[in-house]
């Protein structure tokens, strides 16, 4: 698979990089802020060293002279919105106080690259491959923020006010929004998984919940009238776009918890929600099983730590149920 990165000016000083294709796992997107008078910051790295170095070269000629990316901000701790970090190794590195608990449950990347050439031909092993065989993890090294902060942060590029406003837990424990007020962009991170009718997406994948606290999260979005979003994955989206994924999510919280009340496990749940298809341009619907699975958490006022490779496990396992009984 091909793997684009376009990087896209959407206001003054202020780019949002863009993976296609759009929808897929992994392929997430994040942006430049490049101060005329000198500092830059991106929101986010891509997920491995090739396409981090791709996005350094696309940003060096939109930096000020002599300017340098002096940050990262890291909207949250999966391996796909930070570990291409690496290639800035003299940038401060800033995320949630959570996020770096987060990191700590995450696998890092030497484990994701031992588990998806592991060689095994196990269905968990092979939807891996299948859907992480083209990150190249070899070079890369486990990247820890180096500020924290809890609530908000408000901080300066160069003269571009930036506000870092925390809203998990959403799609993880320790998620942030960046806001960019004077030019009414935020940067969603995976509180936004974006579908449009010219560029369809995947069904979300949550792995803290519940539901009702990323509804919020969207809905603080909006709270801050920007006009432009920029996703975590998918293409860019306006106000009109945010709420009709509010819609969506809506749709899924009360779904998950008729099915919950109806006695459907997680696994249950999943594959009845795929069998509907009330989303059939959505990819990846097997993901709803981990989105479900975070929402049955909060439903049994369980307070378990999550293991995500278990619930990655039996998620592949229902892609193979699936793919079997298509
Ligand atoms: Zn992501």
């Amino acid at each position: 698979m091909m793997i684009n990165q376009d990087v896209l000016p959407i206001a003054d000083g202020v780019y949002a990089r863009l993976t296609t294709p759009s929808a897929g796992w992994g392929l997430s997107n994040g942006g430049l802020i490049a101060c005329p008078s000198g500092p830059a910051a991106w929101v986010d790295a891509p997920y491995d060293r090739r396409l981090a170095e791709e996005f350094r070269v696309a940003s060096a000629p939109l930096l000020a002279p002599g300017g340098t990316v002096e940050s990262v901000f890291v909207t949250h701790g999966n391996g796909d919105h930070l570990w291409g970090a690496s290639v800035l190794p003299e940038a401060e590195i800033i995320a949630t106080e959570e996020t770096v608990h987060h990191i700590e449950f995450d696998p890092d990347p030497a484990t994701m690259r031992a588990l998806v050439h592991s060689g095994a031909t196990d269905p968990v092993t092979r939807y891996l491959l299948r859907h992480f065989g083209g990150f190249d993890w070899s070079d890369c090294v486990p990247v820890l923020p180096t500020r924290t902060f809890t609530g908000e942060l408000d901080l300066q590029v160069g003269r571009i006010p930036v506000r870092l406003r925390t809203v998990g837990p959403a799609h993880t424990s320790g998620d942030l929004i960046v806001h960019l007020p004077e030019q009414q962009v935020v940067f969603a991170g995976d509180v936004i998984f974006a579908s449009t009718d010219e560029q369809p997406g995947d069904h979300v994948v949550h792995w803290a919940g519940p539901l009702s606290g990323i509804i919020r999260a969207c809905q603080d979005i909006l709270d801050t009238g920007a006009q432009t979003i920029v996703p975590g994955h998918g293409p860019l989206l306006d106000r009109a776009g945010v709420r009709s994924h509010i819609s969506y999510l809506e749709y899924l919280a009360e779904r998950a918890g008729a099915l919950h009340s109806a006695g459907f496990t997680p696994y249950e749940a999943a594959r009845q929600l795929a069998t509907e298809r009330r989303y059939p341009e959505l990819g990846l619907v097997e993901r709803l099983l981990v989105t479900l699975s975070s929402e049955y958490r909060y439903l049994d006022g369980s307070t378990e730590t999550p293991n995500p490779l278990a619930v990655a496990g039996q998620m592949a396992q229902l892609a193979w149920e699936l793919e079997e009984s298509a």
